[in-house]
């Protein structure tokens, strides 16, 4: 085996490994180390959004958390660029870098249900479904995203919402432990009783703490049906009315309910009739969580705001909703640009200017995406997770999708515009799930965070780690020694 050359952390300069040094890490290693050279290299470097293209010197796939440590300690000892990947959802792109080291949890996806304690522990690479069909199996759910595909670590550090965020909160909210390799090389557990600012960090401070080696959730009685609505009505001169009912009917629905407005064009896919393909539309979508019995009745007024053109609505079972639109995101199909904004508020006037980008989108697969917030979420106190905004009734956000490079700047552009435009309807906050490419930098992170929190991240990275060694994500730079 011969040595690499790889750069170095900050980016700036080259670190050279040489072959020994090498020999010895990917030997002891227990999982797979990948270079360039090693057949299902280009594999393990494809992460899910297809603008992202980076060419990792070494991706250090772990099988346990004796891997993660290793990968850790050389990439501190040998000062390397490091990149932390989970699911690989991450649409900035975060989750592998140009020539550092990849540490790949995506193999560490076992997940253990305990039934009778009503928690689920979950290695850190799992993807939502890997957890929603284990603990489905006993009845329970954790709340987590809407695409089965997307990874849970990436997802609950930064928050996490879905569809059951009215009734039982975000995915951070559910958290009861998790293990966690720090910037030092030491695993060691946080949670409420055990290194409780590292807990408070975690949740909701994305990867700036270390390697989350395993998440335990609390979990919750869920299905195994629920009441799904998806009424599609055409995007026509009557879309700012039906917005307008949808949002008046959220007003007073129970939280039982979370639901959200979209406004797409009929994907080219199965299930969705051939002459509809590409057509707009406005989906006033929602899941009942509660008494079976009751949903289907409760939602039946999101099913009248106009005559659908598709209506997919029913009683189905909590993982087929969760997987719904697991084949509209396929992993490398499109070129994404996803940003987001936290509204206090949504007027008529609002509405007017949603409606009007939704008519002006640049390409059909951009989509619009209200997310009516509120219930459970909303009564964390702001300061008992580093998740900043508690407050917001709506997320706005844009998942702006296409599939030419040459409308690369003019897609980015558009997103860009539209966010803005709504400013005056929030403090700044985003979802930093959804960042964009977080080129806002510190000014996005304090808005989003609340100065309190913001500040307090900035104390415990200082303290966990000093060297910024976990800067691929929305960086909480440490002071400076
Ligand atoms: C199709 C699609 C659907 C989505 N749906 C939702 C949704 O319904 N709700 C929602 O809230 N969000 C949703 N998201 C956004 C999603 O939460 C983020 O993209 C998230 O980053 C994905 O997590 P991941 O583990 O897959 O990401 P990755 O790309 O693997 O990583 C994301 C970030 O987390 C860090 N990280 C990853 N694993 C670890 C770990 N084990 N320990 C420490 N740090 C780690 C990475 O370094 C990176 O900074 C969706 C995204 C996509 C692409």
């Amino acid at each position: 085996m011969s040595g690499l050359t790889a750069a170095t952390r900050d980016g700036s300069g080259t670190a050279t490994i040489d072959a020994e040094a090498l020999e010895a890490f990917v030997t002891g290693h227990r999982g797979p180390c990948l270079t360039a050279a090693d057949d299902g290299y280009d594999d393990a470097r494809i992460i899910w959004n297809g603008s992202i293209d980076k060419r990792p010197a070494i991706i250090a796939q772990c099988a346990g958390a004796a891997d993660v440590i290793d990968a850790v300690n050389f990439a501190r000892q040998h000062d390397l660029r490091v990149a932390v990947r989970g699911g690989g959802h991450n649409v900035a792109g975060n989750a592998v870098c140009d020539d550092g080291i990849v540490i790949d949890l995506s193999a560490m996806n076992g997940v253990r249900v305990d039934v009778a304690g009503r928690t689920v522990r979950a290695g850190g690479g799992c993807l939502l479904g890997d957890v929603d069909r284990e603990t489905q199996a006993f009845g329970l759910a954790a709340p987590l995203g809407i695409v089965s595909l997307t990874g849970i670590a990436g997802l609950t550090l930064c928050g996490g919402l879905g569809w059951l965020r009215r009734k039982h909160g975000m995915a951070c909210d559910a958290l009861v432990s998790v293990d966690i390799v720090t910037a030092d090389g030491a695993l060691v557990t946080a949670s409420k009783d055990d290194n409780a600012d590292l807990f408070w960090a975690v949740r909701g401070g994305g990867g700036n703490f270390g390697v989350v080696t395993s998440f335990e959730y609390r979990l919750y009685p869920v299905g195994p049906m629920v009441t799904l609505c998806a009424p599609f009505y055409r995007l026509g001169d009557d879309a700012a009315e039906i917005m307008r009912r949808w949002n008046d009917f959220m007003a007073t629905a129970p939280e039982d309910v979370s639901s959200s407005c979209l406004f797409w064009s009929i994907p080219p896919a199965p299930g969705f009739p051939e002459a509809l393909h590409g057509t707009p539309v406005v989906i006033t979508a929602a899941v009942h969580s509660g008494a079976l019995e009751d949903g289907e009745a409760l939602l039946q007024p999101l099913r009248e705001l106009g005559e659908p053109i598709l209506d997919l609505s029913g009683q189905i079972p909590y993982t087929g909703v969760q997987a719904a639109f697991d084949p509209l995101f396929a992993k490398g199909e499109r070129l994404n640009y996803w940003k987001s904004l936290y509204l206090d508020r949504i007027d008529d006037a609002a509405i007017d200017r949603i409606v009007a980008r939704a008519n002006d989108r640049p390409n059909p697969w951009a989509l619009i995406v209200i997310w009516h917030l509120g219930g459970a979420m909303n009564r964390v106190d702001p300061a008992e997770t580093a998740l900043g905004v508690r407050d917001a009734n709506y997320l706005y956000s844009f998942d702006t999708s296409w599939t030419d490079h040459a409308d690369d700047a003019r897609a980015i552009a558009w997103t860009r515009d539209a966010w803005a435009e709504l400013e005056d309807y929030s403090n700044g906050a985003v979802y930093l799930n959804f960042p964009g490419q977080g080129e806002e930098g510190e000014t996005q992170l304090r808005a989003s965070y609340g100065s309190d929190n913001y500040d307090r991240l900035v104390e415990i990275k200082t303290r966990y780690d000093p060297t910024n060694l976990f800067r691929m994500n929305q960086n909480i730079v440490p002071k400076a020694a």
